[in-house]
């Protein structure tokens, strides 16, 4: 029998540890055995233990003050604590579950009795664990534009200005860039809102595949309009990107039904000089610099990129 999970074991008589030990790897966990408090949370800092049986009295470190112990400690997962104790008048249990422990039962164990309140462990770990995945699914949901699967609004307004501190703090470059496809309006009219937004889809992709991983991010901006936020990029650097971006999305062509729909973008771009003083600055400057830049292209004709520095 294998379920793979890993048992701490909290004992400091050798022999009553290995009879606990053999009991519960027959029933497939992985046992480690600590033989007091101390050394019990020096295995808990390194491993991915959850569910700790400890007993009671112990030198060094007894067994309520190993709970105090892990509960005061943030381990990033919850550790789920069965005492076990010869002691049973009501007060010892009580101060036990004051301590922290979750559980309790008093020696001599009957190894079935055990084998439950290990099964009850198990279904909190795994409470926790589902909840702890559904919230990282939560958060990962309300920084994403639903429709192109980038960064929202909300995750840009939060991040670019964090982005811009640090440049002007550490005095290092950074270029925004903003996108807009040029006469988007048409692709509705013409093609059906449905097919704009396929459209829409296939332009974030192509750009989003070819920023550098880790380092530069987009968001949406609004409807047909994303920021591209480039660290550590000089004018030069965020001129040649949007150059890039810019000459392939001209030749992607989004494939729908016999269609094969074309569209241009334009791109104003806004570079911090990390050589003049810019404490004075804010985010708000840099997209007001990067939007100025898109309407001059937009002026100039449109499918190509204006950039300045500030
Ligand atoms: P310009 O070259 O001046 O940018 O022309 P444009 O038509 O792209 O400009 P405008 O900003 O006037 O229109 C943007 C259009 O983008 C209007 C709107 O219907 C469309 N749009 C915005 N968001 C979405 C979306 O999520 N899906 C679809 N299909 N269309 C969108
Ligand atoms: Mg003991
Ligand atoms: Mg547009
Ligand atoms: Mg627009």
């Amino acid at each position: 029998m294998e379920n793979n999970i890993e048992v701490l074991l909290v004992e400091d008589s050798r022999t009553q540890a290995l009879k606990f030990k053999l009991m519960l790897e027959s029933h497939g966990y992985h046992v480690r055995v600590a033989q007091n408090g101390l050394e019990a949370m020096n295995m808990l800092l390194n491993s991915q233990t959850s569910i700790v049986i400890s007993d009671w009295i112990m030198p060094e470190m007894d067994g309520s003050e190993l709970c105090r112990a892990i509960r005061k400690h943030d381990f990033g997962n919850y550790l789920y604590i069965i005492l076990l104790t010869a002691k049973d008048s009501k007060n010892d249990i009580i101060e036990g579950l004051e301590a922290g422990a979750d559980d309790y039962l008093t020696k001599p164990v009957d190894d079935a009795e055990l084998i439950a309140r290990l099964t009850t462990a198990e279904r909190v770990i795994r409470l926790e664990a589902s909840l702890k995945q559904r919230n990282k699914e939560i958060a990962l949901l309300s920084i994403t534009d639903p429709l192109t699967q980038v960064f929202n609004r909300g995750y840009l307004n939060e991040n670019l200005p964090k982005a811009f501190k640090r440049a002007v703090r550490y005095h290092q470059r950074l270029t925004i860039m903003i996108g807009d496809i040029d006469h988007f309006k048409r692709i509705n009219d013409r093609f059906g809102h449905q097919v704009g937004d396929q459209v829409l889809q296939s332009f974030v992709t192509l750009i989003n595949d070819s920023l550098r991983k880790d380092l530069d991010w987009m968001a949406r901006y609004g409807g047909e309009e994303f920021i591209i936020v480039l660290p550590e990029t000089d004018l030069k650097g965020g001129m040649a990107a949007a150059e890039r971006f810019r000459t392939s999305v001209r030749d992607l062509g989004t494939r729908v039904g016999d269609q094969d729909i074309r569209i241009t973008v334009s791109f104003g771009v806004a570079a911090l000089d990390p050589e003049i003083d810019q404490s004075w600055m804010t985010t708000d400057d840099l997209i007001r610099a990067a939007d100025q830049c898109l309407y001059q292209a937009k002026d100039r004709g449109r499918n190509q990129c204006v950039g300045t520095t500030l």
